[in-house]
């Protein structure tokens, strides 16, 4: 360790060598200067015996050299203290640089030892002192003892500048060599195309085997079938048990598969929790659903690792080779087409791709592409759907609904395009666009009659994902100058039952800010009410199919009362939407729900269309 150090410190080490016999030079001129010829011989003692010791010690055995140069200094420091001060004088902070330099280059040992004779020597100075066997001299504090403790200074400033400066120099060349060391495991694996984890090969060999499969593949009707394999939930045991549990877990989960498939097919590691398995020569799609099951079965056994008992699921997506494609890159990608879907139908499935599921994901594909277009040139509109009180048969608000008239695909329904904006993120920017107008429009209302109407806005769940939600909204509001209480935030049931952190966090400072929260088409979801006070909902809104239904059916006649009920008992509103006909609009108001939308008044319109309508109605 110690001739370690010293190498590696070598260039360093020879610096505060130079250093320090720089600084005993100087002492001795200094002394002899000063008349004190007896201190000045004993330092050039000192400055001849550690320069020889360097010159003869140095190349063959550096730690010896390091040896001298300590001890010798320490015993030049423990004498001058003895001869003049004491334990005040001033060369004792030369102490604490003979250690630090201890424990940097050399050993333990020396640095212990290095340590008990400088505290022995102090303590036995302090007792011979304090009996009376022997008195040293308290020096007067003089210009002299400042330059010797500047000098000292100066000596442990510019050790400790080389001392950082190799530090960082040595950790800088360690970091360089810990990512060489990396890039060459990485380059290793890539040659190898293993995965350093479970062993298998990874996906270059696997269309490697796909290709070999292929040309081997004869006319009696077999095929080959990828499985693209993806473990449910393997996160929240990552998560919550540590990456090193879930990397046996993955190695554990990887055998097991390779041991269910091994007569039939091969298996490889594609990513985290991701696996492809090729069935070697499948007959039939029974077949196929047969071993996916086996794999399901076998994935899903219970296991124990470090006391842990877990268990986990896996959904599957499969693709035929060569009713699906010949091709490697689209059988992988229908594959993950099935797994998609499989991952949709809840988890633990097994789904075999078609034509229809094909073209479905190509076309939502496209939608997701045109939609970014559509932002980018305004294709976009803002319809607003009037909001009335059923007493007064006045409009008090309206809802902002999106639409959007594509130039070759026509209209296309938010119902169809939003949950592809969600999953394309594009949804923060085309709500944040929808905000911006309605707030606008809600301002255009105020400023020509209307000032009590408020704007009510549908917001997306993964809207509330982004921390800084609640401050861009209120920036919005600042922006226009529209207070608070006149939007309403449209949000449906279940964002308030599986909230993240940072979705909690923006309803609750949105209600805080005194924005309206409104739950959307209460009724089809958990409806939970336990949220509804918790969260200071303002209103509900009872869904459209319980609406559209209350004419013709007493099961939902009995679902609206009872919504109703709840929210006067809660003291919110109750809001009503999707009311087609004079009759429910009056049954509405019989059981006291106050106000309502739909096609009865009428559809959402353009800005220019509802605005005419206001002029007309209030
Ligand atoms: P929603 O928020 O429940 O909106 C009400 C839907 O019911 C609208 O459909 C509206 O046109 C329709 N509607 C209103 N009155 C009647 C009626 O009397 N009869 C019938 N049959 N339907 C009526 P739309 O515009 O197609 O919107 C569907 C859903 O898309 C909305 O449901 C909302 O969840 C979502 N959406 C619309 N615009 C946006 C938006 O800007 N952002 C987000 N995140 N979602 C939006
Ligand atoms: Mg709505
Ligand atoms: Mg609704």
């Amino acid at each position: 360790m110690t001739s370690n150090s010293i190498k590696l410190f070598d260039h360093y080490f020879n610096k505060i060598f130079a250093v320090s016999q720089l600084a005993l030079l100087i002492a001795v001129i200094f002394e002899f200067i000063n008349s004190s010829y007896y201190l000045a011989s004993s330092l050039a003692g000192v400055f001849l015996v550690v320069g020889l010791g360097f010159l003869v010690l140095h190349n063959t055995r550096p730690i010896a050299t390091l040896i001298l140069l300590l001890v010798v200094h320490t015993c030049l420091a423990t004498i001058i203290m003895w001869l003049y001060g004491g334990i005040h004088d001033e060369i004792l902070i030369v102490y604490p640089l003979i250690l630090i330099f201890a424990a940097l280059l050399g050993s333990t040992k020396l640095m212990s030892f290095l340590f008990a004779f400088i505290s022995m020597a102090i303590l036995s100075n302090g007792f011979v002192n304090h009996y009376g066997f022997y008195q040293n001299s308290t020096q007067a504090i003089n210009l002299q003892s400042a330059a010797t403790v500047n000098l000292i200074l100066l000596v442990i400033f510019v050790c400790s500048y080389f001392s950082a400066k190799s530090i960082k120099e040595l950790i800088a060349k360690l970091i360089d060599e810990n990512e060489k060391i990396l890039q060459s495991k990485r380059e290793i694996q890539k040659i190898v195309h293993q995965d350093a984890l479970t062993g298998l090969p990874d996906r270059v060999k696997a269309e490697e085997k796909f290709m070999q499969l292929i040309a081997a593949q004869s006319s009696e009707n077999n095929k080959v079938a990828l499985l693209f394999v993806d473990l449910d939930d393997f996160k929240n045991i990552n998560d919550n048990l540590g990456h090193q549990l879930g990397d046996k877990f993955l190695q554990l989960i990887a055998t097991r598969i390779a041991g269910a498939i091994a007569d039939v097919g091969s298996i490889y590691r594609i990513g985290g929790d991701e696996f492809i398995i090729l069935l070697h020569c499948i007959y039939s799609t029974a077949e196929v659903q047969e071993i996916s099951e086996n794999i399901s079965k076998v994935v899903s056994q219970p296991l124990t690792i470090n006391d842990y008992h877990l268990s986990s699921c896996c959904s599957i997506g499969v693709s035929l080779i060569p009713d699906d494609t010949e091709d490697f890159e689209s059988a992988l990608k229908y594959a993950d087409i099935a797994l998609f879907q499989a991952k949709n139908a809840g988890r633990n499935h097994i789904c075999l791709v078609n034509q229809k599921m094909i073209e479905r994901t190509q076309y939502e594909f496209k939608l997701q592409e045109e939609l970014r277009k559509s932002l980018r040139d305004e294709l976009f509109k803002v319809h607003f759907q009037p909001k009335l009180d059923l007493v007064t048969n006045k409009i008090i608000g309206a809802e902002a609904l999106l639409r959007w008239w594509h130039p070759t695909l026509g209209k296309i329904t938010p119902t169809e395009f939003i949950p592809l904006a969600e999953k394309s993120g594009l949804i923060h920017e085309l709500g944040f666009w929808v905000l911006e107008q309605s707030i606008k429009e809600c301002i255009y209302w105020h400023k020509h009659g209307n000032k009590r109407l408020v704007i009510a806005v549908n917001l997306s769940p993964i809207q509330f994902n982004s921390p800084g939600f609640t401050k861009s909204v209120l920036q919005l509001l600042g922006r226009y100058g529209l207070s608070e209480s006149f939007l309403e935030l449209e949000i449906t049931e279940n964002l308030l039952i599986e909230q993240n952190e940072a979705q909690k966090y923006n309803i609750n400072m949105l209600a805080a800010a005194g924005i309206k929260l409104v739950i959307d088409d209460f009724g089809k979801g958990y409806s939970n009410l336990a949220y509804i006070k918790k969260l200071n909902i303002h209103a509900i809104k009872i869904d459209y199919e319980f609406v559209k239904g209350m004419a013709i059916s007493s099961d939902d006649r009995a679902i609206v009362t009872t919504i109703i009920d709840i929210a006067k008992r809660l003291g919110i509103e109750s809001v009503a939407e999707g009311v087609e006909t004079e009759e429910i609009a009056s049954l509405l108001k019989q059981l006291g729900c106050k106000y309502a939308q739909g096609f009865l008044w009428s559809h959402a319109l353009e800005s220019t269309a509802f605005r005419q309508l206001l002029k007309e109605k209030n």
